[in-house]
């Protein structure tokens, strides 16, 4: 039987080591403090962005919730950003993406001090990551990570092939499995016989974005299959394509006409030595990498 590496039970134990280091900074008079910044009301970005605010509050970590119109312009957003730049209150500056497309997204990104950049995406943080020095690594990349040493899966020698090459996740996980001594592929559209590469992977990270991409046949038996995608499936034929014969999800699917599939074939799963499912995987990482960031950028930028 395959392992389930269950991200939630380590992403509590994570949020649990910040508690920690949150109140041993308030004995010295220090509150860590994020920034979110959410543009117009898509339901996604809603929903993450308020769960975000909310692990906060459970922390112990200041937040603030800034939500510009989705009219708002670069310009704007630029002094927005310069502002928060120039708060003492504020260590974390984070802005949901995706942006309205009259905002010049890359622009803003740039804009976010580094020393505040909680999400890792600034080129700055991306060249300390890839010079081997991380200041503030991304988070879903950096909770890949946790999720492999928590559970006590060697990387060092292993061949981990990650597949996606995102600024996001893809390289970033790459560069971080590369640190840990991984002998690292990465894979994209253009690769040739994906299979034939995948199936040489001891760790195989699928960074996607494409429902039930990564099939049986793409994996080697004993792997660890770390699947980030997040796709929602409304029809009933992708639905029986994936989970037919599964009683929990035939549940939720019929309550809320939809269900969530990540970038692996769950049958692909049964031939895994361990997996993270999904939900219950990589995302739970996510947000409590999240927050360890806002509290490591508290300290770096207090010289602790
Ligand atoms: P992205 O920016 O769209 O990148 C997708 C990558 O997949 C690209 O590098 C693309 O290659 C590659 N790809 C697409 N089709 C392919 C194919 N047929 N064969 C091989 N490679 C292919 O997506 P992302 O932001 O990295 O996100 C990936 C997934 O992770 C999404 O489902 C997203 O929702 C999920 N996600 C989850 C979390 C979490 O917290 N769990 C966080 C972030 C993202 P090219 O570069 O050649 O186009």
């Amino acid at each position: 039987m395959p392992r389930i590496l269950d991200g939630v039970a380590i992403a509590k134990a994570i949020k649990q080591e910040v508690a920690e280091e949150v109140k041993a900074l308030a004995a010295k008079g220090i509150r860590p403090g994020l920034a979110a910044v959410l543009v117009g009301h898509a339901p996604a970005s809603e929903i993450y962005v308020r769960s975000k605010v909310q692990t906060c509050a459970d922390l112990g970590i200041f937040s603030e919730l800034i939500t510009p119109p989705d009219t708002v312009i670069t310009e704007e957003m630029l002094d927005l950003v310069a502002s928060l730049n120039d708060r003492d209150d504020i260590d974390g500056i984070l802005i949901q993406l995706p942006l309205p497309p009259q905002v010049d997204t890359k622009a803003l990104l740039d804009a976010v001090s580094p020393s505040k950049d909680v999400d890792g995406f600034h080129p700055v943080n991306a060249g300390r990551l890839q010079a081997g020095r991380p200041a503030l690594a991304p988070c879903t990349p950096a909770g890949i990570i946790e999720i492999l040493k928590r559970s006590g899966i060697p990387i060092a020698g292993q061949h981990a092939v990650v597949v996606g090459r995102s600024d996001i996740v893809g390289k970033p996980a790459a560069m971080l499995l590369l640190h840990q001594n991984a002998t690292v592929t990465i894979c994209h559209s253009k690769t040739r016989d994906l299979g034939a590469v995948t199936r040489q992977a001891d760790i195989l990270v699928a960074a996607i974005g494409r429902p039930g991409f990564i099939t049986r046949e793409m994996v080697k038996p004993g792997a660890t299959l770390i699947d980030v995608g997040i796709n929602r499936i409304t029809t009933r034929e992708e639905f029986d394509r994936y989970f037919a014969g599964n009683a929990n999800r035939e549940a939720s699917f019929a309550k809320r006409g939809s269900t969530i599939v990540g970038d692996v074939d769950p049958k692909a799963f049964e031939l895994a030595g361990a997996y993270t499912p999904v939900p219950g995987g990589v995302g739970p990482l996510t947000i409590a990498m999240l927050m360890a960031n806002t509290v490591r950028a508290a300290k770096l930028r207090r010289g602790l």
